[in-house]
């Protein structure tokens, strides 16, 4: 799980993790947020009205779901179980609130907090991206320092100054969660049960 305040660079640092690795996939949520000029439906987001989504949250359809900036943000349980049936890596873009209904849910989940080299390079990348209306950004900077408190729930942070950098680093992350003992376990399973590995009994 990636989560970071608007404007720190998490869906740029996400699309160029993905595009390199093709073992990860995205989880497109589901948003009463109207799509920004570029965006597409099902790409970026799926794009709903805020009846469909009470509508589709009221039948359990969420794995987790959140108000942000006034707009309703979820993702799909379904999908997302399908695609760790499949054994795929999934990453999720959401904020604090889902990420912890996501902990609670899934122990092993790895939550990843992006933050900006400053508050002022915030506001500028929020500016410079030119897709959200003036009184938006302004909103989404305030709301800034309440997401950016949620920093220490997550297990790891990244500083997204020097681009580069900050990918290499999220790519490390990726690497060292996937040598974790229960991705081992569940991608080696033959193999550990043959070396008389067993897995800790849960109480
Ligand atoms: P369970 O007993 O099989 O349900 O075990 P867990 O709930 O701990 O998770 C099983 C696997 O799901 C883990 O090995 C993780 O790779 C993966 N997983 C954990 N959290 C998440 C998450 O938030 N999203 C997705 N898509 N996969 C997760
Ligand atoms: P988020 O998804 O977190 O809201 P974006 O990925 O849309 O943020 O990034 C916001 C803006 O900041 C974009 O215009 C992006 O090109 C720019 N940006 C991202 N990372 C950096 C960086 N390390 N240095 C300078 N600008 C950056
Ligand atoms: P944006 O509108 O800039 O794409 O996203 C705004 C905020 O909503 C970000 O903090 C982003 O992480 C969060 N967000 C996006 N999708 C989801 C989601 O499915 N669930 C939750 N809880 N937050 C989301």
């Amino acid at each position: 799980m990636v989560v970071a305040p608007s404007g720190a660079g998490k869906s740029t640092l996400v699309n160029a993790l993905l595009e390199g690795d093709p073992g990860i996939i995205l989880s497109v949520s589901y948003t009463t947020r109207p799509p920004r000029p570029k965006e597409l439906d099902g790409r970026e987001y799926h794009f709903v009205s805020a009846e469909s989504f009470l509508d589709r949250r009221a039948q359990g359809e969420f794995l987790e779901s959140a108000e942000v900036h006034g707009n309703y943000y979820g993702t799909s349980r379904l999908w997302i179980q399908e695609q760790m049936r499949n054994g795929r890596d999934v990453l999720l873009e959401i904020d604090w609130q889902g990420a912890q209904q996501v902990h609670r849910q899934f122990g092993n989940a790895v939550g990843i907090f992006i933050l900006p080299p400053s508050l002022p390079a915030l506001e500028e990348r929020l500016k410079k991206r030119g897709q959200d209306e003036e009184n938006v950004i302004v909103r989404r900077l305030l709301a800034a320092g309440s997401e950016i408190a949620h920093a220490p729930e997550a297990e790891y942070v990244i500083i997204n100054e020097d681009f580069d950098t900050a990918l290499a680093e999220l790519r490390q992350v990726v690497a060292a969660t996937r040598l974790r003992f229960a991705s081992q376990y569940a991608k080696h399973t033959k193999l550990f049960v043959e070396l008389g590995i067993h897995l800790p009994q849960a109480d």
